[in-house]
């Protein structure tokens, strides 16, 4: 089980009965998470590499299971797709993520930009992305504030498709950006089709920064990704080392350990603050 690579203090789920009724119990919990009030919205800073400013937050969901503790998404949010509860959850977090820009708004002179995982089936169904818009628009939120990052996660759809949907969010006024690129089956031709703001690249990536061909590899995408026009977000900094190498290759924004693991909201403005100034003094990587 996968639960331990993630770095984080994730139980792992499966212990005594079999793994088949083990996805049938969080399969049903799941159902009465938000009710119980059980989920959790965390936000892990973007740094901006050039400015070393924090620009942005990522909103990422945590389930705080009455028995089994700490679920992460990866063991939790296929079960959410296959079952549809994934709708729900996604439209409470909006609003939380909503409520979160509203409790820190006027933070900064410049405005903090929030992203929000969207599935690739969400994406896709009717009239999901008009009931999102719409929890923007009652919480008068500009919608050049919210990212949706969409990880293309299933194997069979039409382009076009995708395009068009991506081109009615940017007419909204919505932020894109292709999640977790160079591990799924989207391609750098399926990129110049659409038009996303940016592309995320996989942490496989700067994982492997050390690697000779795999800076080639970082310094070539940084440098196409540009060319299309989109900025590139490198995730899973963990290393001083790697800001370096991402600052030369001129990436715009990064999120990682380094600068900070997702952290709760439930602080004040003024804590809030005085956590952004510490993570830019570190990504300034002068000491
Ligand atoms: P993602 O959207 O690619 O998010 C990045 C993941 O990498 C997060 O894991 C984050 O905590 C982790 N991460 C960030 N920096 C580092 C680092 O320096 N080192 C390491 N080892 N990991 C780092 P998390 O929160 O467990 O989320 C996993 C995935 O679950 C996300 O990948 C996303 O695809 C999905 N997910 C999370 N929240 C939601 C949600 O609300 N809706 C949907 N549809 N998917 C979500
Ligand atoms: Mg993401
Ligand atoms: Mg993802
Ligand atoms: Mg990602």
């Amino acid at each position: 089980h996968h639960a331990k690579e993630k770095g984080e203090n994730s139980v792992v789920v499966y212990e005594n009965p079999s793994l088949q009724s083990q996805e049938m119990i969080l399969k049903t919990d799941l159902k009465y998470a938000i009710k119980k009030g059980e989920l959790e919205v965390v936000y892990q800073p973007q740094l901006c590499v050039k400015r070393s400013q924090i620009v942005g937050f990522e909103a990422l969901i945590r389930w705080h299971h009455s028995k089994y503790g700490l679920i992460s998404p990866g063991d939790f949010i296929t079960y959410a797709e296959s079952t549809g509860y994934i709708n729900k959850m996604t439209k409470w977090m909006m609003k939380q993520v909503c409520e979160s820009i509203v409790k820190f708004a006027s933070m900064e002179s410049q405005q903090l930009s929030f992203s929000v995982n969207i599935s690739f089936n969400q994406l896709l169904k009717e009239n999901f992305m008009d009931e999102l818009l719409e929890i923007i628009n009652a919480h008068d939120i500009p919608p050049e504030q919210i990212c949706f990052e969409i990880t293309e996660n299933i194997k069979l759809y039409s382009l076009e498709e995708v395009a068009e949907k991506i081109h009615y969010l940017k007419r909204a006024g919505i932020k894109l950006a292709i999640d977790d690129f160079g591990e799924g089956y989207f391609s750098f031709s399926d990129l110049a089709k659409i038009e996303a703001d940016a592309v995320k690249l996989s942490k496989s990536f700067i994982d492997q920064y050390e690697k000779e061909n795999m800076k080639v590899i970082l310094v070539s995408m940084v440098k196409m990704i540009h060319k299309l026009g989109m900025e590139v977000v490198v995730e899973g900094v963990e290393k001083k080392e790697q800001l370096q190498l991402l600052k030369e290759i001129k990436a715009n924004l990064i999120q990682g350990y380094y600068i900070s693991k997702p952290m709760s909201f439930a602080i004040t403005k003024e804590t809030m603050l005085e956590k952004m100034e510490k993570m830019q003094e570190k990504g300034k990587l002068s000491s």
